[in-house]
């Protein structure tokens, strides 16, 4: 079954509304012409990991698109602060904000083209030590720091659940991330409501909705469904 039919099943079963869930297609490794096989059949949200590879896609595939306002690029992967200044001028949504200085450096390379960038904070839900993100203890408080930034517009958190053989044993690293937002958006500082949360792979997606994110990554499971 096609993706949006399997994530209408999902949110029948428990009382959610499919159009509150962006399926963001993650595209790394694949060519401009899948990529444009998946707009043609409706997807919208487009996710890379690499600055580089995106550019080259992007450059191919935004003259073919222009004007589409719909379509939206999304950074998935860990971001250098090397690459800001590209990054700023492809991505609506850059979802792996892992540290105040990557922050800073985002908020300086938007300034310099007048755009807001949407950014997510990465958590780092889970101890492997391989993983980025700000630890669930500290968010709260570089929340705090980067709602200072005028250039930048936290949207959400983001995370990635460990590789697990049974996506149940995901679910307690989508709840951490669920709780951490709801007690974000409970602080009384302002400019950092945060709606957005990004969670759920191939994997994992089905838990992740069930948790309540509202925003997915499939790779696999668009690219090879
Ligand atoms: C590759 C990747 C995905 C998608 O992975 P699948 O398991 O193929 O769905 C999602 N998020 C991030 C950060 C990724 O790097």
């Amino acid at each position: 079954m096609c993706i949006k039919g399997q994530i209408g099943q999902i949110c029948a079963k428990i009382g959610r509304n499919p159009s509150e869930i962006t399926i963001v297609a993650v595209a790394k490794g694949r060519n401009a012409q899948q990529i444009q096989q998946v707009l043609e059949a409706g997807i919208k949200d487009i996710g890379e990991n690499r600055v580089q590879e995106a550019a080259d896609k992007y450059n191919q595939l935004h003259p073919l698109y222009h004007g589409r306002e719909d379509i939206k690029w999304h950074m998935v992967g860990h971001l250098q602060t090397n690459k800001v200044k590209e990054a700023v001028k492809i991505f609506d949504l850059i979802h792996s904000v892992d540290s105040l200085r990557l922050a800073e450096e985002i908020d300086k390379q938007a300034a310099k083209i007048n755009k807001v960038q949407d950014i997510l904070l990465e958590v780092k839900t889970s101890a492997e030590e391989s993983k980025y993100g700000f630890s669930p203890e500290e968010v709260a408080k570089s929340v705090k720091e980067i709602a200072r930034l005028k250039n930048v517009s936290m949207q959400g958190l983001m995370t990635i659940a460990p590789l697990v053989d049974n996506p149940e044993k995901a679910r307690p690293y989508f709840r951490m991330l669920r709780d951490l937002r709801d007690r974000i958006n409970g602080l009384p500082t302002p400019g950092s409501r945060l709606p957005a949360l990004s969670m759920g792979m191939t994997d994992d997606f089905a838990v992740a909705i069930e948790e309540g994110a509202n925003i997915v990554r499939l790779g696999r499971a668009i690219f090879e469904g």
